[in-house]
């Protein structure tokens, strides 16, 4: 339930609210406004019911929260989220793009391909040490060498460094290492891993599953923010539909809906939402003109030669003319392309 309370209601006074909304078990919740002191009430709304708030002579109005996305919904929470990832920020009016390699190969591929991307604009290094394949004989991530490689690379290069993680049992390897973790396509309903990650300080960027609808997406935010780390950036990747000139169909309609909806940034990852290189720069832009906050491309130094999404993975040139092109549809929905925070 949303509890809005009078004009002038002083922050003592919130909190004797919030103490009984405490004490009757359920998650409250302080938001104040420049007009008015909103407070939020999370569980079972019987119980809230008997704590008669709406007679209580501080409170204006007790109304319900519609939407079942209650934290990472706009209803709660109007304004848009900032989320930090090193030292950039993404949402509000930042577009940030995050860019490198479906995975790690060696320290030679990725520095060069890092030094490429961000010398291109790139505040962000992506590349996946433990990779969710489809088939069990493809090649699954170098694992923790990885991970260290991904470190001395983003610390050589001066780039904050994504990469994935698919378990649980992974999560103190990769939070040592990263600067924020992506959680793929085929985990996005891995609900233990997501409630591992709410209690975790690094920043999550979440990718919808292949066959998840936008509210599934939301649903599994929501199983985040709740666990306590609102640090969710969402991510739309494509998903599975009778399509087959396609990897994937990028659903660009969740971008502006998921906008209207949440507060949290939203990004688009068009390589994996097309599965070619050469639709992925026009999918690109398509994406910022339509409200999306950032951009996550796959980079490869030599394509030809990546282990893992070749086929969708850009050459640099091809990134440089991206980023180039980029600027008049981010300004057209109202966003400034961030540049890289460090030099
Ligand atoms: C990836 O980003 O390389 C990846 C595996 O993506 P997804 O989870 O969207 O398939
Ligand atoms: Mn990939």
């Amino acid at each position: 339930m949303i509890i809005v309370l009078k004009r002038g209601a002083t922050k003592e006074e919130a909190d004797e609210i919030l103490g009984k909304i405490e004490a009757a078990g359920l998650k409250s919740l302080y938001m104040p406004g420049s007009e008015r002191t909103v407070l939020g009430a999370l569980g079972d709304e019987r119980v809230l019911g008997k704590l008669h708030l709406e007679s209580h002579p501080l409170v204006e109005d007790v109304k319900p929260i519609l939407e079942p996305y209650k934290l990472v919904g706009r209803e709660m929470h109007p304004h848009d989220s900032l989320v930090r990832i090193g030292e950039s920020s993404i949402g509000g009016d930042q577009f940030l793009v995050i860019a490198g390699p479906c995975a790690v190969e060696s320290h030679e591929q990725l520095h060069e391909t890092a030094e490429a991307v961000k010398a291109q604009g790139a505040s962000a290094l992506r590349g996946g040490a433990f990779k969710p394949r489809t088939s069990p004989y493809a090649f699954q991530g170098l694992g923790l060498e990885g991970l260290q490689i991904m470190r001395q690379v983003a610390d050589e290069v001066g780039i904050p460094a994504v990469t994935e993680i698919v378990e649980v049992s992974d999560l103190e390897a990769v939070c040592q290492y990263a600067d924020a973790l992506q959680v793929g396509a085929r985990n996005m309903q891995n609900f233990r891993l997501l409630k591992e990650l709410g209690h975790c300080d690094k920043p999550v960027i979440l990718k919808r599953g292949m066959a998840a609808t936008v509210k599934d997406l939301l649903l599994a935010a929501e199983y985040i923010v709740s666990e306590g780390n609102d640090q969710v950036v969402l991510c739309e990747r494509g998903i599975r539909t009778f399509e087959t000139a396609t990897r994937n169909t990028l659903d660009l309609n969740a971008i502006p809906f998921i906008k209207q909806h949440s507060h949290l940034p939203v990004i688009v990852d068009p390589s994996h939402g097309t599965g070619r290189r050469d639709l992925v720069a026009p999918m690109a832009r398509a994406a910022a003109a339509c409200g999306a906050d950032g951009l996550m491309i796959e980079v490869h130094r030599d394509p030809a030669q990546a282990w893992s999404d070749g086929e969708q993975s850009l050459y640099p040139a091809q990134f440089e003319a991206l980023m180039r092109g980029l600027q008049p549809f981010v300004e057209a929905a109202g966003k400034k392309l961030a540049r890289p925070a460090t030099p």
